[in-house]
């Protein structure tokens, strides 16, 4: 066994096609959080689309795993233990996706159960701040679509809002009320990236800054966030995401250069209507860069 490669990967060897230059997809999105189709289903569709290496990346869930790798084994993809895990860090929210870790640790577990105690209340508050600006019933719309209250994320607000006829699109919703510093954002404080980073190590696994390209900081704070997180032990950041635009390859691709990052690659799929990206769709990470990957097949 390589000792290069995290616990939450299988099978156990994977032979890439193609002399090895294999279509990764290494951050999307099912019904364990703010996706739209189930584990087995986002499965299907990566492999349909030419996946060889696939990981879904639930926010700060892990319970669709399990379906997800065993759909993955049968259609013949390697899978790789994700998450996405929301970071509080100089006041604005950082996502950090953690690869191939063991995903029964119980670090990790009980992190992650302690972020998802705060959505519920968080929620109620979204739906308050709603009723202030005069639409009544988000809280239970967005509820009923998201099915559990630890796992209701601003989508399934913006999801409610689109069916009830308030916006003409679901990114109208984001537009207008509920992107960061949006009317309906409330206050949050989720998990430090201390704490993130830590849980993933601890539970053998790989950090990556998750689409740095969308964050609003100063530069000064921008070199804070990668300093901090290389000395935390945090190696990779995501270069070619659905989340960057095209232009943004190159601009990350110095970025993971200047502080010797890893690259990751993933289209953020979340379903058909509403990504940027689908699964598979992206080009291959800029060849000047070390993938995360590197050393594990
Ligand atoms: P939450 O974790 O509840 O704060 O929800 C964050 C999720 O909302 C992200 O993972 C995206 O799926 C989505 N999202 C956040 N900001 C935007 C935006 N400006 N436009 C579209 N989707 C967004
Ligand atoms: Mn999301
Ligand atoms: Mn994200
Ligand atoms: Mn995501």
């Amino acid at each position: 066994m390589n000792k290069d490669r995290p616990p939450g990967i299988s099978p156990a060897s994977f032979p890439l096609r193609d002399g090895g230059k294999a279509c990764f997809d290494l951050h999307c999105h099912s019904l364990a959080s703010d996706g739209a189709l189930a584990p087995a289903a986002v499965a299907r569709r990566a492999a349909a689309n030419g996946v060889q290496v696939w990981s879904l990346t639930d926010h700060d869930e892990l319970c669709g795993l399990e379906e997800a790798e065993s759909a993955a084994l049968e259609l013949g993809m390697c899978f790789i233990n994700g998450v996405e895990i929301s970071v509080t860090w100089a006041g604005h929210t950082v996502h950090i996706v953690g690869l191939g870790f063991d995903r029964s640790h119980p670090v990790m577990v009980q992190g992650l159960e302690e972020i998802r105690r705060d959505r519920s209340e968080r929620a109620e508050r979204i739906g308050r701040r709603f009723a202030e600006l005069g639409i009544e019933g988000t809280y239970a719309g967005a509820l009923a679509l998201a099915g559990n209250e630890n796992l209701l994320s601003r989508t399934h607000f913006a999801r409610y809002l689109w069916q009830a006829g308030h916006v003409a699109t679901v990114q109208e919703a984001f537009d207008l009320y509920l992107r960061d510093e949006g009317p309906a954002q409330v206050p949050m404080k989720w998990a430090t990236l201390e704490d993130a980073v830590s849980w993933i190590l601890a539970a053998g696994g790989v950090a990556v800054i998750a689409h740095p390209g969308r964050y609003r900081y100063t530069p000064v704070q921008f070199d804070g966030l990668f300093s901090t997180f290389r000395d935390l032990g945090g190696t990779a950041i995501e270069v070619v995401t659905g989340s960057h635009r095209p232009e943004q390859y190159a601009q990350y691709e110095s970025v993971a250069r200047y502080y010797g990052f890893r690259a990751s690659c993933g289209s953020d799929f979340h379903s058909k209507a509403e990504s940027r990206a689908d699964l598979g769709s992206l080009p291959p990470l800029p060849a000047s860069l070390t993938p995360v990957w590197q050393g594990w097949f």
